[in-house]
C-alpha cells in the first residue's frame, strides 16, 4: 500500500477527459482518456469521477491517498471559488464544480480555464528544454485562444479573459462568429473554420476534420492550399501580435488543427519568413526559433493541471491576479 501524496490533473472537454495521475514530485504514475457525458451535472461528475478511478487502479492506489485535484475547463470560470460561470461545451452554468468534485473525492480541487491551463503545462514542459520567463499558447481547434504567462506567472487578467484572442475582429465583413460579432479570427482559423472555407470552395468535398484540409493542400489541391495560405496568414499574424503586445520569449502552437504538423506548421513559418524580409523590426521580433509546436503525444492540459494542483500545496490559492 503506498503511503505518497498523489496529483491528479484532468483536462475535462466537451468529448473527452484526459486524466493524469502523478506522486508529489511530478513522475507520472497513470494516465486515461474517457468520453465526456454532458447530459447533466451529475454525468459529467461520474465521467470525471470515472478518469480519477482509473488512474488510481493503474497505479494501484486509492482515493485517501490524493492529495490535490487540478482540472482545466472549456469555459468561463472563477478558480477562486471554483465556480464554472459557463461551458456550453460541458452543458454548465454558474455551477460549482470545484466544490462538487471535492465532496466526492474529499480532497480540494482547483480548476481553471482549459486553455490558461495548458499555457502552464506548455510553460512547465519548456523548462525542462529552453527555460523561458514568458510565453503564449495558443490553442487551435474548434475555436481559437491563447494563454499567457508573464514573468513565470498565468495572466489572467481583470475578467480571467485575458489571451481570449479568438474572438478579436479581423474582418469586420467576414463569416458570423458564435459570439454574435462578425469576422472574429476564430470565423477563419479555427477547425470548423478552415473546414467551411474548403466546403465553400468545393461543396462535394468529402472532408471532416481541418486536417482532411492540410492533407488536400499536400496532395497539391490548389483551393485546399489557398485556404491553408489565408489561414497561415492569420496565424502568423497573431504570432505577430502576441509577440508586440506582450514581447514573449516563445510562442507554443497546441490543440486538435496543430496535429496535422508540419503541413501546418511550414506555411506559418513561410508567412513569418515574408514578414521578416518586409521589416527589420520583424526579422528582429519573429525568428522562426520562438516558434513551438506541441508535440502530438503531449497533452498540456493535463500536466497543467497537475501543476495547479501542485501549486497550491506550495501557496494557498489566492485571489486572481489583478492587472
Ligand atoms: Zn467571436
Amino acid at each position: 500500500m503506498q503511503t505518497a501524496q498523489l496529483l491528479v490533473g484532468l483536462d475535462v472537454g466537451g468529448t473527452k477527459t484526459a486524466a493524469l495521475l502523478t506522486d508529489a514530485s511530478g513522475s507520472m504514475l497513470g494516465q486515461t482518456v474517457v468520453p465526456t457525458r454532458t447530459a447533466t451535472p451529475d454525468e459529467l461528475l461520474d465521467s470525471i469521477s470515472q478518469a480519477i478511478h482509473l488512474v488510481l487502479g493503474q497505479a494501484q492506489a486509492m482515493p485517501p491517498q490524493i492529495q490535490r485535484i487540478g482540472l482545466g475547463v472549456p469555459g468561463h470560470v472563477d478558480p477562486a471559488t471554483g465556480i464554472v460561470h459557463l461551458a456550453v461545451n460541458l452543458n454548465l452554468q454558474n455551477y460549482p464544480l470545484g466544490a462538487a468534485l471535492s465532496a466526492r473525492f474529499e480532497t480540494p480541487t482547483f480548476l481553471e480555464n482549459d486553455v490558461r491551463t495548458a499555457a502552464i503545462g506548455a510553460f512547465d514542459a519548456l523548462q525542462l528544454t529552453e527555460p523561458v520567463d514568458s510565453l503564449a499558447y495558443v490553442s487551435i481547434g474548434t475555436g481559437l485562444a491563447a494563454g499567457v504567462i508573464l514573468n513565470g506567472r498565468l495572466h489572467r487578467g481583470h475578467n480571467g479573459l485575458a489571451g481570449e484572442i479568438g474572438h478579436m475582429i479581423v474582418e469586420p465583413e467576414g463569416a458570423l462568429c458564435n459570439c454574435g460579432l462578425r469576422g472574429c479570427l476564430e470565423t477563419i482559423v479555427a477547425g470548423p473554420a478552415i473546414v467551411r472555407q474548403m466546403l465553400a470552395a468545393e461543396p462535394d468535398m468529402q472532408i471532416q476534420h481541418a486536417g482532411d484540409v492540410y492533407e488536400t493542400a499536400v496532395r497539391g489541391n490548389p483551393n485546399a492550399q489557398k485556404v491553408v495560405q489565408r489561414v497561415s496568414q492569420h496565424l502568423s499574424q497573431t504570432i505577430q501580435w502576441l509577440i508586440m503586445t506582450y514581447d514573449v520569449e516563445k510562442i507554443v502552437l497546441g490543440g486538435g488543427v496543430t496535429q496535422s504538423g508540419d503541413a501546418f506548421l511550414a506555411p506559418i513559418l513561410q508567412e513569418l519568413a515574408c514578414l521578416r524580409q518586409q521589416s527589420p523590426l520583424a526579422a528582429a521580433l519573429l525568428p522562426d526559433e520562438k516558434v513551438h509546436l506541441i508535440p502530438s503525444n503531449f497533452n498540456p492540459g493535463v500536466w497543467g493541471a497537475v501543476n495547479l494542483a501542485k501549486q497550491t500545496l506550495l501557496e494557498p490559492l489566492s485571489a486572481p491576479e489583478k492587472s
